[in-house]
């Protein structure tokens, strides 16, 4: 893991020894003495993640947070401050300023290191999916990349065997989050599995439990892989804290927990979570919105060339038969000509309607452009195919295509090609060719009627 720090304090001695031990562990670190230089070298540079001293001549750190959280192009940057023990109120106003996580002077080098990756895999994460989502936000999803104050509280499973401790992080819980509180680590894992939350704390010292179980147990099931795991442990369980970080517990905490670093610690994690769930989201809708044809809501072509080759392949490697169907709207021109453009689509969404409502659930239906369409049907013969063209067909003549808004309803009928993965045709693009001869045929011979390629 590597990541580009930027060490900011103005005291050169604090800075060196920040700076050596981020070098020892391969961090790329760039340092700056004030806040103004520190502004400069975010704008102009890349940074993974900056460690923010807070006392500084001229603009002090909580300043620098604001104007990096102010920023959209720097907002997400992972600040962390540099605080001392003995000014608690240095955390309320940290938080109030956005900083995303504490270290405390003197700046021990278990939490320095394991505190910087592991907001660094989180930003990883989050930066990978912004990137992907990019094209997502030119088509209008700019909802999905937000990444500002939560729009609803967190939703905490706070799995912890005491009652005192369950109550004093409820507490201070409070204003950010709704916590469900458990004792049991077992009925834990089906809670988190069955309910959306958005962070799961866990107490390190668990009576007659494992908890590094109980996280092992969370990451390794599919619906709570991605949730965030939070640990609170005691003051020397170093050796606990570094097997968690490496099973992908994402952040602990010391005990006793200071309620204000707890609830930055909580919001890092539920703002990354709901900002990273969005972003998948996103990604899931532009790939959708690729492989779509937006005006029938069927696959496109460049699904179908993509998906065809795979189902293909597969029949044959099963010795399954395989069938296509290409269907052509007869006429579809005149409908144009005659009722204009918007006709011309309302009988196309139509049509789309029709064949999603005749094709089973495995066969795949896809608008192959204009007026043509494109079944492909797994396990199915020459024989069933021409059985289910034919509906295709009968289905189409038999009702008229209502013009909404007017009184018309058009008569359409269509033209089809079938064509079976039978010895001799040897890939996807026979088949279909094998298909579009038919359907020529079809058109040739009077149109209305379904064509099978010959054997
Ligand atoms: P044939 O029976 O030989 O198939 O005759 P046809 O008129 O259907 O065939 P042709 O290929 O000459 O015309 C297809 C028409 O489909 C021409 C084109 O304007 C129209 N078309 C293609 N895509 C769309 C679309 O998205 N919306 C509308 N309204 N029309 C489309
Ligand atoms: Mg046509
Ligand atoms: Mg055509």
């Amino acid at each position: 893991m590597t990541a580009r720090i930027l060490v900011v304090d103005d005291i050169p001695a604090n800075v060196k020894l920040l700076e050596a031990r981020l070098l020892a562990e391969y961090f790329d670190v760039l340092t700056a003495d004030d806040g103004y230089k520190a502004l400069d070298i975010v704008a102009n540079t890349h940074v993974d993640i900056i460690l923010l001293d807070i006392m500084m001549p001229g603009m002090d750190g909580f300043e620098v947070c604001e104007r990096l959280k102010a920023d959209p192009k720097t907002a997400h940057i992972p600040v962390v401050m540099v605080t001392a023990l003995d000014q608690p109120a240095d955390r309320v106003r940290g938080l109030k300023a956005g900083a995303d996580d504490f270290l405390t002077k003197p700046v021990n080098d278990l939490q320095l290191v394991s505190r910087v990756k592991s907001l660094v895999r989180l930003k990883t994460l989050s930066d990978e999916l912004r990137i992907r989502a990019e094209t997502a936000r030119h088509i209008g999803f700019e909802d999905y990349l937000r990444m500002d104050s939560l729009d609803a509280p967190g939703q905490v499973l706070l799995v912890d065997g005491r009652a005192s401790s369950q109550e004093r992080i409820i507490k201070a819980l409070k204003p950010v989050a709704d916590v469900t509180a458990m004792s049991d680590p077992q009925a834990a894992v089906f809670e988190a599995a069955e309910n959306p939350f958005d962070l799961v704390i866990i107490n390190g010292t668990l009576d007659q439990y494992d908890p590094l179980r109980l996280c092992a147990q969370l990451r390794q099931l599919e619906r709570t892989r991605f949730l965030p795991l939070l640990l609170a442990t005691e003051l020397g369980d170093e050796d606990l804290i570094v097997r968690a970080l490496d099973l992908g517990v994402n952040d602990y905490i010391v005990r006793p927990l200071d309620p204000n670093e707890l609830v930055a610690r909580t919001l890092t994690q539920i703002k990354r979570k709901r900002y990273n769930d969005r972003l998948r989201s996103s990604v899931r809708q532009t790939i959708e919105l690729a492989v779509t044809d937006g005006l029938t809501g069927l696959h496109n072509r460049r699904y179908l060339d993509n998906h065809l080759k795979t189902l293909f392949n597969r029949a044959a490697a099963r010795g399954r038969a395989l069938s296509v169907c290409i269907t052509d709207i007869d006429r579809f021109k005149q409908v144009n000509d005659t009722y204009g453009h918007d006709a011309g689509d309302e009988v196309l969404k139509e049509f789309a309607r029709r064949i999603r409502s005749t094709v089973r659930g495995a066969d795949l239906a896809c608008r192959y452009g204009g007026e043509e369409f494109v079944v492909v049907m797994p396990d199915t013969d020459g024989a069933a195919a021409a059985m289910i063209a034919e509906r295709l067909r009968d289905i189409i003549e038999r009702t008229p295509f209502a013009l909404p808004g007017t009184d018309v309803a058009l008569n359409i009928t269509a033209s089809l090609g079938i064509a079976t993965n039978v010895p001799g045709v040897e890939t996807p693009e026979q088949l279909l060719k094998q298909a579009d001869r038919a359907l020529y045929e079809a058109k040739n011979s009077g149109r209305n009627r379904v064509v099978a390629a010959a054997a």
